[in-house]
């Protein structure tokens, strides 16, 4: 009789159009899979990380995000075995060995392991126990060398318990089996190969991103990124600010209507709930989304953040103004040419020391680029500051213009205002004596002619200009189109 029992023989008949149908083969998995996991399991996750949108098609892509995981977590719980094991004892054990990631692994990237080099095989048994050392046992015609089938059958499959813990070598152990040298060198391969492609694996996630910095849907999104050939590596973190991380990357390939810079900036808007809500004042006040704002959940309003930077990024570029180009936008990620070189980002000008000569320099450029984006690119910067404008190729370079307002913004008066006092702040103490202050800035940019001179007098008339502004736009609004660069000129001009 079959130990395993007897096979279960209902055939189910099926012509050669179902065998071939990949529709069919979805439906069948999904059904074995709904089988296997018939309760839908709740996952812990936070607010804006559900989609309804994810693309989960790409097994590939979820078995190498799932195996990530899975070694993350497999490390972490060797490491607590670890210590639980030493304690505070003086001579410890390591499990050095049976991580995922293996120190001599982790800074090679080359393929070949050389099996005749056995000081660094990890699977070598310490002490074949079942040979001695002579070589032989028995006596006459009962002799059995170590060359014996039998003995050396078991001693390869004792040597199996010296694979790492998570291959799994099943109860042959504890069996009486003998495996030949052939099955057990493949054996052994294997799992040395498997063990290699999960610390390449783990690598290459190491080095593509900080992992804590993101969510996993996003680290998904990165790495599709990666994988359609459109970066070539994301090299590390930048910046890890309240509301975006910075990544840099290095380009891949062009594609027929897009050239991906060389080095790339990856802004990744953060999908958390607490800090955007500090911001909803730009963008719930912005007629651009006033439409749309009412309608969306908080990840879409994440999403709209990214799609503002990106929208004022095309403006400045089309002005002429020094800025990252816009690569491209993937839901709440933008990627944008990188300034600066060889990863290492341009300081940003309260980093910088310069002459008082580029100083200057500096200052001309910048009044001039305050008077393009509003004049030309209908915006107000709303967070310029020497924290948002970078020195690079011996100018100013802005960037951080998710939060950037047209001027007929509700507050964009009051932004414009603060802008212009951090910019004649830093310059009269940097030395500039050719700077501006704010009020003078305020009109130079504006080209309104506000004449209080004192600065509660100014920012009353501001509100009041913008007072009525709000007026004019609830009655006009409507016929303000969104995102329109040469749309109407702001109404001040009049
Ligand atoms: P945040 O809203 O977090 O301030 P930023 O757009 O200012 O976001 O980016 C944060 C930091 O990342 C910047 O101060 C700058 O150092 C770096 N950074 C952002 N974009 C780029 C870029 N395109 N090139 C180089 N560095 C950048
Ligand atoms: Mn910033």
């Amino acid at each position: 009789q079959c130990p395993w029992g007897a096979p279960n023989t209902t055939s189910i008949s099926c012509s050669l159009a179902d065998v071939m149908s990949e529709q069919l083969a979805k439906e069948l998995q999904l059904e074995e899979e709904n089988a296997a996991f018939p309760e839908v399991v709740a996952v812990a996750e936070g607010p804006f990380i559900t989609g309804e949108n994810i693309d989960t098609s790409s097994d590939l892509m979820l078995a190498q995000m799932l195996q990530m995981e899975f070694d993350r977590e497999y490390d972490a719980q060797l490491r607590r075995e670890e210590k639980k094991i030493n304690g505070d004892s003086k001579v410890s054990i390591s499990f050095e060995n049976y991580r995922k990631v293996h120190p001599y692994d982790s800074d090679s990237s080359e393929d070949e392991v050389d099996w005749q080099d056995t000081r660094h095989d990890p699977y070598r048994a310490d002490k074949p126990t079942t040979t001695p050392r002579r070589g032989f046992i028995g006596k006459g015609k009962d002799i059995t060398t170590k060359h014996d089938e039998v003995v050396c059958g078991r001693k390869n499959t004792a040597r199996m318990e010296n694979f790492a813990p998570e291959f799994q070598v099943g109860d042959g152990i504890g069996m009486d089996l003998k495996l030949s040298n052939q099955v057990f060198n493949a054996l052994k391969q294997h799992a040395y190969s498997e063990e290699r492609r999960s610390a390449r694996l783990h690598e290459k996630k190491e080095h593509s991103t900080a992992e804590k910095a993101v969510d996993p849907k996003t680290r998904l999104l990165l790495y599709k990124m990666v994988n359609a050939g459109m970066l070539e590596t994301i090299t590390g973190c930048i910046s890890t600010g309240k509301e975006s991380v910075v990544f840099h990357a290095y380009g891949g390939n062009a594609t027929e209507d897009k050239v991906i810079p060389p080095e790339c900036a990856i802004k990744v808007f953060k999908t958390t709930l607490n800090e955007f809500k500090n911001r909803d004042k730009y963008i719930k006040d912005d007629y651009r989304f006033k439409d749309r704002f009412s309608k969306l959940n908080p990840r879409k309003i994440i999403r709209m953040w990214a799609e503002k930077e990106m929208h004022n990024l095309t403006r400045m570029q089309n002005a002429g103004i020094p800025c990252p180009q816009v690569v491209i936008l993937k839901k709440h990620v933008l990627v944008m040419s990188f300034i600066g070189q060889d990863q290492v980002p341009a300081p940003k000008l309260k980093d910088v020391t310069l002459s008082s000569e580029d100083m200057k320099k500096a200052y001309c450029q910048i009044l001039n680029m305050m008077q393009q984006l509003y004049k030309e690119c209908n915006l107000v910067h709303a967070d310029l500051s020497e924290y948002n404008m970078l020195w690079h190729d011996g100018k100013v370079w802005l960037i951080d213009v998710s939060q950037s307002v047209e001027p007929t913004h509700p507050h964009g008066l009051e932004f414009l205002f603060r802008d212009c006092r951090n910019v004649s702040q830093f310059f009269q103490k940097g030395g500039v004596a050719e700077a501006l202050n704010e009020r003078e800035l305020f009109n130079a940019v504006s080209g309104l002619n506000i004449t209080a001179d004192n600065e509660v007098d100014f920012q009353a008339e501001i509100e009041a200009l913008e007072k009525m502004n709000e007026d004019h736009v609830q009655n006009h609004g409507k016929k303000l189109s969104m995102f329109s660069s040469d749309g109407d000129p702001p109404i001040y001009d009049e």
